[in-house]
């Protein structure tokens, strides 16, 4: 897997240092899929946003709250006036930040560390940020992300994540940390294919993989890592692909590359059940009938596997309407957002975020960090690898950490 980030990166410093040959090329295509980062990475964002207030109350108690199609547009927190986002998109931005301090840390001092101990590190640093009292100024920490006190609020962190990262042990697929299937892994793992520009069928697999080991750092059932491997896949076509492939397309391919990688290590049965899904919210995303309906028969999201069905059929069903797809992922029973988070990042990767429309991006909470953030992932480490970087924001950021 290794090979495959390191190539990834010497591309990368070729983009950013002026002389190269093939520079202007690669830095071009970096820039033509800012649209789409930002699109994904803000777009959950909204999801996550629009479903908080409804996350625990079933259908029943958002219609007799919102009326009787659901909740349509952000419930703004009384005291801020902004739509919040919740833990899903914490994670996700410290996901983020630990692959960007990893991949600098490579470039600046050569050191090889596998990037999901980064990213293991960080979500210990969003652990604390989850309990009262971490002083946010003195308190040793490497993410920038620290630093922001307004992600120093908890937002029903899931308890799963919190139990896991405690424990001070990092899950792996080979060694799972516990057997929680819950959600909590895929809905935080966009940032893997918004940074890693694959160029063969080896990197798309390396990187379903390193999405499905970051999710498994907390969730250790297969159907709690492998809905990660088939986002990371389908992201990765909507943000580096020819923009050719439809989002069904890219669920095709996303569940037949996942599914050969992990045949043989993950039972038939675990992998049978995934395929289901997927089949089942493919097929009833062009059925006549109402959202809510068709997703109770999926399930109600709180399953990783769950998530993935319910945020892929809203793709499906709403694929040029952003927010008719993100009000048909959070009205349900089940976990609305996280299953509107995860919508959101797959189908903003595929609309960009000039399809967004304004009004969900006006009162959203952290939209200056959801965005710089999307910009980093985007432009990367400009150091040359011999541990000069020209630029001193990347610096402070991603090698001193601060804000
Ligand atoms: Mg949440």
């Amino acid at each position: 897997m290794d090979d495959v980030f390191n190539r990834q990166e010497e591309n990368r410093i070729q983009a950013a240092s002026a002389g190269g040959k093939s520079a202007p090329v690669l830095r071009e295509e970096r820039e033509k899929a800012l649209d789409s980062i930002r699109g994904s990475l803000i777009g959950g964002a909204v999801g996550d946003a629009l479903g908080y207030p409804v996350e625990f109350m079933s259908w029943n108690q958002i219609i007799v709250k919102y009326g009787l199609k659901g909740i349509l547009k952000y419930a703004p927190d009384r005291r801020t006036g902004s739509a919040i986002i919740t833990d899903d998109t914490q994670m996700t931005l410290f996901t983020a930040n630990g692959i960007l301090i990893g991949e600098t840390e490579k470039r600046l001092k050569g050191v090889h560390k596998p990037i999901t101990e980064y990213v293991h590190q960080a979500y210990r640093e969003w652990m604390l940020t989850q309990e009262p009292g971490a002083d946010v100024i003195r308190m040793d920490h490497r993410c920038w992300l620290f630093e922001i006190p307004a992600l120093h609020v908890p937002r029903a962190p899931g308890l799963t994540c919190l139990a896991a990262i405690r424990s001070g042990k990092m899950g792996t697929t080979v060694k799972p940390i516990n057997n929680s299937k819950g959600c909590g892994g895929v809905m935080r793992v966009a940032p893997v294919a918004l940074y890693y520009r694959p160029e063969t069928d080896e990197d798309r697999r390396s990187l379903d993989e390193l999405g499905a080991e970051i999710a498994a750092i907390t969730h250790g059932h297969p159907l709690g890592w492998l809905p990660a491997a088939v986002m990371t896949h389908m992201i990765g076509v909507g943000v580096y692909g020819d923009g050719a492939k439809t989002i069904r397309a890219a669920a095709d391919e996303a569940w037949q590359t996942v599914r050969t990688i992990y045949r043989g290590r993950v039972s038939d049965e675990n992998l049978d059940a995934m395929e289901k899904l997927i089949v089942w919210a493919e097929k009833l995303s062009a059925v006549e009938g109402k959202d809510v309906d068709h997703i109770r028969s999926i399930g109600e999201g709180w399953t990783g596997d769950e998530a993935l069905a319910i945020a892929l059929y809203c793709c499906l069903r709403y694929p040029d309407d952003f927010s008719k797809a993100m009000i048909a992922a959070v009205n349900h029973d089940g976990d609305s957002d996280s299953t509107g988070a995860v919508a959101g990042n797959i189908l903003g990767a595929f609309i960009g975020e000039g399809a967004i429309e304004e009004k969900w991006k006006t009162d959203l909470e952290m939209l200056p960090v959801i965005t710089q953030m999307a910009d980093d992932l985007c432009h990367g480490c400009a150091a040359a690898g011999d541990g000069d970087c020209p630029d001193e924001n990347w610096l402070r950021k991603y090698r001193d950490g601060h804000a």
